[in-house]
């Protein structure tokens, strides 16, 4: 064989397997979010993984970073030129629009999946991630913004996650509003042109707005000298404003004011807000989204309303491990291991384990196979976290009976009857 035939071929670069020792955490996300949504009225949307390009060109803005660098793009074999998803937004927009969802109606939709964006890897940020997010279409009041971010309040709270996380909260005004706050930016930033960091020249032109978000400390000054959009808000959308702000009051959902978040995507109007946290390093922001009023008449839709968020699942679950709030029964494993010492025993031990598995649906229990020496399924009993073992030998066999063995405790084994097993376990094992 070639040396290149044998080499071992990889997983791309920022691109993970999720393997089976990390999936129940994602499960245990997955079920909390799931859960939410339905509680909320929020329905599932599904939509393909890839789009056409121009579909996240005309939305997202052809100067912010995802599509200027960060897009996988490629033509198909027709010649058609197609993109993974960066993110959901845009796709949930063609759907809705595409089906007639938006017609005469307020849509309530949430989604999760991966998104694909070639950016470098590193802690808390990959090429292939995943998010979830809400979308909701023909409500024009504060009253929905303060819904989406109630439902992730909720969602942080019910996570453990609600006092290590701080809502941020800005308006960026109507389009109009922007434009002239636009025009005085970029004065401001021509007066400081010496300070202009490279990537900032750059988008002095294409993006002004962005230059805002800038974390770099030699630029720090300049930019709180910088005008406020919040002192060039429209009366409509300063109004909005304030009554956002004192439904998040009542709701008792504390928050910060930053006048300078501004989002990287073209899309937003008035309300924008993000939860960060300080415990992920830079990759801080957990949660991001915010009202795009302008978007679906954007990509030829009538005008409608619209507010969403999107969360990164990869950061949140690090967040989780990073704070212990992982649940130990969110952890994987089984609750009993059913152990037979022979062949005899197995054929009786397959009957049992699925009477025991209809008998307690919660239960979670793992049947022995693949034979083995004593040593060799105590070993396998043991690997398999459970606290329980469940043994059935020749004696076991003779008494219709079973052997309880503690693995976690020191606590003598107990012989039980094969009709009582039930009720034990279901005095054992939490449920
Ligand atoms: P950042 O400023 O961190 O690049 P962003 O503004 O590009 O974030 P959004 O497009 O708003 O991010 O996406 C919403 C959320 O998705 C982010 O807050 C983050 O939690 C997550 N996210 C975005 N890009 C990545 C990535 N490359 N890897 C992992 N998570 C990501
Ligand atoms: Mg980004």
């Amino acid at each position: 064989m070639s040396k290149s035939a044998a080499k071992k071929i990889q997983a791309i670069r920022g691109m993970n397997d999720l393997l089976p020792s990390e999936s129940p955490r994602w499960q245990f996300f997955e079920a909390k979010v799931r859960q939410l949504m339905h509680r909320y009225g929020f329905d599932e949307i599904r939509t393909p993984i890839v789009e056409q390009t121009a579909l996240f060109a005309r939305s997202i803005g052809e100067v912010t970073d995802i599509v200027e660098k960060e897009m996988y793009t490629f033509d198909d074999r027709n010649g058609d030129s197609l993109t993974l998803r960066p993110e959901g937004t845009a796709s949930c927009v063609r759907a809705a629009m595409e089906h007639g969802l938006l017609h005469n109606q307020t849509q309530r939709l949430w989604y999760q999946g991966p998104m694909f964006r070639h950016e470098r890897p590193q802690k808390g940020r990959y090429r292939q991630f995943h998010q979830v997010g809400v979308e909701t279409y023909g409500f024009d009041g504060p009253d929905i913004d303060a819904e989406v971010i109630l439902l992730s309040a909720r969602l942080w709270q019910e996570l453990g996650l609600l006092e290590h996380v701080t809502l941020e909260l800005n308006s960026l005004g109507s389009t109009e509003a922007r434009a002239a706050y636009r025009d005085k930016l970029v004065a401001y930033f021509d007066q400081h042109h010496d300070v202009l960091d490279d990537d900032s020249k750059r988008r002095l032109t294409s993006n002004p707005l962005r230059i805002l978000d800038s974390k770099n400390p030699a630029m720090a000054e300049m930019l709180n000298g910088a005008p406020q959009l919040m002192d060039h808000l429209d009366d409509e959308s300063r109004t909005h404003f304030e009554q956002l702000k004192a439904m998040l009051d009542t709701a008792g959902i504390d928050y910060v004011v930053n006048p300078r978040l501004v989002r990287g995507l073209d899309y937003y109007c008035r309300t924008v807000f993000e939860w960060t946290t300080t415990a992920l390093g830079s990759q801080g922001t957990v949660c991001a989204g915010g009202r795009y009023d302008g978007l679906v008449e954007q990509l030829g839709g009538k005008p409608t309303p619209a507010v969403g968020f999107a969360m990164g699942i990869e950061r949140l679950i690090l967040l989780l491990e990073t704070l212990d709030l992982i649940p130990e029964e969110a952890l994987g494993g089984c609750d009993v291991y059913l152990l037979p010492m022979d062949d005899n025993a197995t054929i009786v031990a397959l009957t049992l384990a699925e009477k025991l598995r209809s008998e307690l649906p919660t239960l979670r229990l793992q049947l022995h196979c693949g034979g083995g020496s004593f040593k060799s399924r105590m070993k396998k009993a043991d690997k398999s976290n459970a606290p329980v073992a469940v043994l059935l030998g020749e004696d076991e066999l003779a008494e219709q009976a079973v052997t309880l063995k503690f693995l976690r405790d020191d606590r003598e084994q107990l012989r039980v009857s094969q009709a009582e097993l039930t009720a034990t376990l279901q005095n054992l094992v939490p449920h």
